[in-house]
């Protein structure tokens, strides 16, 4: 029997995956690859068909090996896969440093580029490999590209061992309840769930109702403690716990940190760069620094107004309740989520029952029935999962009998095995008329013996975020495998189609066709409905200072020199930003996953810079009126035909040129948050 990892197929074996498939898949690879690799710089074969297909096809397989290992690492979180992964994973980069550092390979391609007569796409292509080598100091001496490879492996374990240690330090915190009196304000699906965690540990016989409750530290146990728990003491126990994850031994962020800045500031300066966002920028759609932080200051100042008058007002609401103010970071969610329910009379808990992930799905995939021309259904022949709560839709175009694509949807959390967050895999991309594969896995909550899934509004936002990221991969018209879905799309632009597509969950007739009672089918009041839309402006100004403040401590830190401490730069921005006093021994770097762990060093900015795209694409079709299925259905055609058919095959500015007819704008999303305009 081939071994499930490099058999090639429609649709991966996960359910035959196990770790230790992973070293023999990958000695396979690496033999084949190096065939390759061999033929090719003897071959130098001076046409696209000769060079550029085979560099493709190497580097899609090991894309895909990679892919299916931080799936499995990322979902079955067992020890077995980590180490697997572990091991191999480096000797994967080594191979791929080694094609990019091939000296025949680049001139090669050089000589390619300086013959011209490529396409648009084969032009892309192209640049994104030699730069590509070039990163990897394919034009430096020897010496200089052995150091460059030590760092790259280096820098590849310490990004997973902080990963590890975030997962590992939320796992190893737990606070076991047991007086119900320090449960007030919390729902009734909390106190199950948290019962449940305690039987899980030992306690048998909990009960949501008599304890004892185990408070953890993952999101989905912690958002509800900040928004409800009236124990102000609860909410600051667990507060200073999240703000501490992986800052102690034995699960230490810290000098990891100062190791992986060390490591790509190093390397930014073999590559000739200032400093590293210098060198990651030169593959970003943003230019510089600069022209970042201009749009990021601009945000704030007009933000910050805002801002301010809300924390003003949520003191005065507190005080006037008799809590003691000033406010402190464990008090703003609750008095927040206390000043929204009066306002608006929103509570989460009572909109919850009417979100159910079911009707959540079917809106939205009437959405891309509607704009885009597609259906995505259940699959008929559901292919193997790694688990029996994955569901497994495709993607088709209307009137032709098979589907484009294929779509596996993780839905609920799983603490013990499955990372935090929610995202997207691009699991195999289209390749010719090879049929693109996604995965989305979310950490919405399970249903019970109650209800069914109900992941609210936000785990509702967050399943239309996703399917974005999956649209554009799967909805990808370029047959060039490196340039296909978000392959080769740039950074700081992959975010607009998941963005854009959290827009119309906003939509009225999308939530009215969500929004209906899980138990007895009623729909929610109109009313309701109208004030669950106001209620998206509610605080926006705050949310953006808090993203501003990521974006700039990212970008810091990066820039910092060696001698500078990155946790006093990271603070200095956060004391001048914030305006919640902050709270002592509180890290942000020690969990910032999404620059120590993924892929947005020097690159947080870019949700803000999405979203001002995003606000700009959506603010089209309320030009063309959002209630005219004429104009909403051409316009969805025209997004669907640039941003999502053409993926990395063009700059993002010229594609986003191309639907919108003008670059972007900022004031769409101030707008949409009704800070200005
Ligand atoms: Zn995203």
């Amino acid at each position: 029997m081939s071994n499930p990892l490099t058999r090639s197929a429609e649709h991966p074996p996960f359910d035959e995956f196990d770790a230790a498939h992973i070293a023999p898949a990958v000695d396979t690879l690496l033999a084949e690859g190096g065939a390759t690799l061999a033929s090719l710089e003897q071959a130098l074969p001076s046409d696209w068909a000769g060079l550029m297909v085979p560099i493709q096809a190497l580097e899609d397989r090991l894309d895909r090996i990679v892919s299916v290992m931080r799936l499995m690492n990322s979902v079955r979180n067992h020890t077995a896969w980590r180490e697997a992964v572990e091991v191999q994973q480096p000797r994967l980069i080594a191979f791929r440093i080694r094609v990019r550092q091939s000296q025949v390979l680049y001139r090669a391609m050089k000589a390619l580029e300086a013959a011209g007569g490529l396409s648009g796409t084969q032009q892309r292509i192209l640049q994104s490999a030699l730069r590509n080598a070039e990163h990897n100091g394919v034009h430096l001496d020897e010496e200089a590209q052995a150091r460059l490879n030590v760092l790259a492996e280096q820098l590849s374990a310490l990004q997973m061992r902080f990963g590890n240690n975030v997962l590992d330090s939320v796992q190893a915190w737990s606070l076991t309840i047991t007086d119900p009196a320090r449960l007030v304000g919390l729902p009734d699906r909390w106190r199950s769930a948290a019962a449940a965690r305690a039987r899980a540990a030992g306690h048998d016989g909990a009960t949501a109702v008599d304890g004892p409750w185990v408070v953890t530290l993952d999101h989905p146990c912690t958002m509800p403690v900040f928004q409800h728990a009236g124990d102000r003491a609860l909410r600051e126990e667990v507060r200073r716990a999240r703000g501490r994850i992986a800052t102690t031994a034995p699960h230490d962020n810290s000098p990891i940190i100062t190791e992986i800045l060390a490591i790509r500031a190093e390397m930014a300066a073999i590559l000739g760069y200032t400093d590293y966002p210098d060198k990651a920028l030169a593959s970003r759609m943003a230019g510089s620094v600069d022209e970042i932080e201009q749009m990021m200051r601009s945000l704030h100042d007009q933000a910050r107004p805002g801002a301010l008058d809300d924390h003003t007002e949520l003191n005065r609401f507190a005080a006037a309740a008799g809590h003691p103010t000033p406010l402190q970071a464990w008090d703003t969610t609750y008095w927040s989520e206390r000043l929204r329910e009066e306002r608006f009379a929103l509570r989460d808990e009572d909109i919850r029952p009417y979100f159910a992930l079911d009707n959540v799905l079917t809106a939205l995939f009437g959405v891309c029935r509607a704009l885009f021309g597609v259906e995505i259904v259940p699959a008929a022949a559901p292919p193997p999962t790694w688990h029996p709560d994955v569901r497994v839709y495709t993607v088709h175009d209307p009137g032709t009998p098979e589907p484009r694509a294929t779509i596996y949807l993780d839905p609920y959390v799983r603490p013990a095995d499955k990372r935090s967050g929610a995202w997207m895999t691009p699991m195999i991309n289209r390749s010719g008329d090879r049929r693109p594969v996604a995965v989305i896995a979310c950490n919405l909550p399970a249903p019970t013996d109650e209800a069914p899934c109900l992941p609210g509004l936000r785990g509702a936002r967050t399943m239309f975020h996703e399917f974005g990221h999956a649209l554009q991969h799967v909805l990808t018209e370029i047959q060039e495998v490196a340039a296909a879905g978000i392959q080769n799309v740039e950074w700081d632009a992959v975010e607009l189609p998941s963005t854009f597509m959290e827009n119309w969950l906003y939509h009225q007739p999308v939530l009215a066709q969500i929004a209906h009672h899980h138990e007895t089918g009623e729909p929610i009041e109109p009313a309701v409905l109208d004030r669950i839309r106001e209620v998206r402006r509610f605080q926006a100004a705050s949310g953006i200072l808090a993203q501003v403040s990521y974006a700039l401590q990212d970008l810091a830190v990066h820039q910092a020199a060696q001698q500078e401490d990155p946790f006093a730069v990271a603070l200095a921005i956060r004391e001048k930003i914030a305006i919640t006093p902050l709270i002592d021994g509180d890290s942000t770097l020690c969990s910032f996953q999404h620059i120590f762990a993924g892929a947005y060093a020097a690159g947080y900015y870019s949700y803000l810079w999405a979203e001002v795209l995003s606000a700009d694409a959506f603010m089209a079709f309320e030009e063309g009126g959002l209630d005219d299925s004429a104009a909403v259905s051409h316009l969805g055609r025209r997004f669907r035909e640039t941003v999502l058919a053409r993926g990395g095959s063009q700059h993002p500015l010229a594609v986003f040129e191309d639907f919108r007819g003008r670059p972007p704008s900022p004031e769409a999303l101030l707008r949409l948050h009704g800070i200005a305009g």
